[in-house]
């Protein structure tokens, strides 16, 4: 990291009204509607996914579901849109990763790679990453036959009318196999388990549906391709048995969860148990006064791109009635 370079709000000159944490839709939104707001935030963006800001879409290539673009849109140009509609409005963006925060303090500090700063208030859009099997080939077919959502991918005509499979056993694996049965000609559901995790409920669906098929002792070892280099199978070996052998599949679909990105809160703010920040039922609102939280980092359940844009404008309108209460 380079040296700390001491801002005028680190000299104690001005506290920042509002800084934001992360560069996906939520912060990206949080951003516009603050600056917009003047509130003049200051926005960390971050270079954790491949060295650029923008977070998890900048992993993909078209989004079909974003609204406002009927023939798709890359998720770079999505991304790069957001960007430049905050700088539009005067959000000062940094990108740089925030190493350490404090909130039980006020005004709150946030200290980045390269400055510190304090502020009034703090969104934090900080995102989840969802786990990867680290398959062999993973990175080779990652968006090419392997995916980690079944709502973003599934109707793409790579998979469409296609075998496929689902890693997982639990509720994400459970839902994703029954989602991509409306478009796969057949969904193969494999379980390293002798019995599925997910609810009660969702087991019915998935036993009583003749599109699926559950493997169950079924461990996934790597993806297979063809003689053209496009993914062609799934290469699996039983637990119980050591047995290998290939099941023909055009997509992979990881159901094993995410883990938010919430670390630089832990023990300052409430989490609950998997790590996802605790925000008032229906708000942005986290157990700090003046902290608020948007997008995947406090949602285990929707992680949309819309809906994370959503929760950051919701984040950004609190902040500023926070503020003008508190000030
Ligand atoms: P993220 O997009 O995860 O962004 C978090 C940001 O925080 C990143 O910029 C990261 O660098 C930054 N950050 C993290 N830690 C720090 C730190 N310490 N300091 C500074 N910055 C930090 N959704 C759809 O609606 N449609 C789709 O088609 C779709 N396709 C997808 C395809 C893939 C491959 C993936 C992985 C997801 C897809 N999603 C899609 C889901 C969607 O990307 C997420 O729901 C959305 O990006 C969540 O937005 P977010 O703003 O909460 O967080």
């Amino acid at each position: 990291a380079a040296s700390s370079v001491e801002t005028p709000a680190a000299a104690g000159k001005s506290v920042e009204n509002v800084v934001i944490i992360g560069s996906g839709p939520a912060g990206y939104t949080a951003a516009i509607y603050a600056a917009r707001a003047n509130l003049k935030p200051v926005v960390f963006e971050g270079y954790q996914v491949g060295g650029v800001p923008g977070g998890q879409l900048m992993t993909t290539t078209e989004v079909e579901n974003f609204p406002g673009f009927p023939d798709g849109i890359t998720g770079p140009d999505l991304m790069d849109r957001m960007r430049r509609q905050a700088e539009r409005w005067g959000a000062e963006l940094f990108q740089e990763d925030v190493e350490h925060i404090d909130v039980k303090n006020t005004p709150f500090t946030i200290q980045s790679s390269e400055r510190q700063v304090k502020c009034h208030s703090l969104i934090f859009a900080t995102g989840a990453t969802a786990k990867r099997l680290r398959l062999p080939r993973e990175d080779e077919f990652w968006s090419r036959g392997i995916s980690a959502c079944a709502i973003c991918d599934g109707a793409s005509p790579l998979f469409k009318g296609q075998v496929l499979a689902v890693v997982g056993g639990g509720d994400t694996a459970t839902e994703e196999a029954i989602y991509l049965t409306k478009y796969a000609r057949h969904v193969h559901l494999l379980v390293r388990k002798d019995q599925l995790r997910a609810s009660k409920a969702m087991q019915d669906r998935v036993y009583n549906n003749p599109n699926i098929t559950v493997h169950f002792n079924t461990e996934t070892v790597d993806v297979v391709s063809n003689t053209k280099g496009q993914m062609s199978g799934i290469l699996t070996r039983r637990v119980d048995t050591g047995e290998e052998s290939v099941l023909e599949a055009k997509g992979l679909f990881y159901g094993i969860g995410h883990s938010p990105n919430s670390q630089l809160l832990q023990g300052q703010v409430e989490l609950d148990s998997s790590g996802y920040v605790l925000v008032e039922e229906g708000s942005a609102k986290t157990s700090v006064d003046g902290v608020f939280a948007a997008g995947d980092v406090q949602d285990h359940e929707w992680r949309q791109a819309v809906t994370a844009a959503g929760s950051g404008c919701i984040a950004a309108l609190s902040v500023e009635r926070f503020l003008v209460t508190n000030n």
